[in-house]
């Protein structure tokens, strides 16, 4: 009998990706050290906040499509707001506008967000799923590398101001489970207030170049996920059924097999 287990893209075991909130300049110079490494990230905006003088500046409207080229830009609300402290109605606008805004901007349909604090309610998951947001991220750290059961209560592996940042890091890198997930956000200001942009350039710099990880943004995780969750094994694990467009990648016997979109793929 197959043993069939799932990977991530071309047969690789680990992904990691970043995630970072507010659209705030500080960005500029956080994608040119990922950018260095090869490290994707996600960037929740503020859609209702561009240009935003305040402790921590906004980038412009105008400077989004170029900053963020390569990396996606997701929603974090229109104005910051607490949401589940608002009305049904509120909600409705704080995602819409800002998803406009963004899309406007981007030019590609806008699906993620990060929880303006990190606070949410079930009723306003109930709102952000009917409105097209396909995940989101808390502020909870987990401290492990699983996939999330339920994406819009994504929590974080840690946060890049971690103490156990770099020993986690290692940890992902010596683990030898399929599907392994390293997720790390924060705020790049923080690096400005508390000068320790070391943080993150030794984390990118140990991160980077690694065969086994894929390095993608939120959304692609998201999007491989929900694929390979879609997907049908026949009952005596010797065809794979994948009805999405993309593909999606299996070990099978400890072989790496593509199952192309659509199709059925034999397994042996
Ligand atoms: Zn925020």
């Amino acid at each position: 009998m197959n043993e069939v287990r799932f990977t991530y893209k071309d047969g690789k075991s680990k992904a990691l990706t970043m995630s970072y909130d507010d659209g705030i300049f500080q960005d500029k110079r956080l994608i040119e050290i990922f950018n260095k490494h090869g490290i994707k990230g996600s960037f929740h905006i503020n859609g209702g906040l561009f240009g935003a003088v305040h402790k921590h500046p906004r980038l412009f409207a105008e400077e989004i499509k170029e900053v963020y080229a390569g990396h996606e830009v997701s929603c974090h609300s229109f104005t910051h707001p607490f949401l589940e402290k608002l009305a049904p109605m509120e909600v409705v606008h704080e995602i819409l506008d800002d998803k406009k805004a963004l899309e406007d901007i981007c030019g590609y349909v806008v699906r993620g967000m990060s929880y303006p604090f990190g606070t949410y309610s079930s009723e306003v998951i109930t709102i952000l799923r009917s409105l097209g947001i396909n995940y989101a991220r808390t502020t909870v750290s987990t401290g492990t590398f699983g996939i999330p059961e339920d994406f819009m209560r994504w929590n974080a592996t840690c946060h890049h101001g971690d103490k156990r940042l770099l020993d986690l890091l290692q940890k992902f890198k010596d683990s030898n489970r399929e599907l392994s997930l390293m997720y790390v956000w924060g705020h790049a200001y923080e690096f400005d207030d508390n000068d320790n942009w070391n943080v993150i350039e030794e984390f990118c710099e140990k991160a980077a170049g690694d065969p086994d990880i894929w390095y993608a943004t939120n959304i692609e995780i998201f999007d491989y996920i929900t694929a390979m969750r879609k997907c049908e094994l026949s009952a005596d694990r010797t065809m794979l059924y994948n009805p999405s467009a993309a593909s999606v990648f299996a070990k099978v016997n400890g072989k790496i097999i593509e199952c192309k979109g659509g199709e059925h793929t034999k397994l042996n």
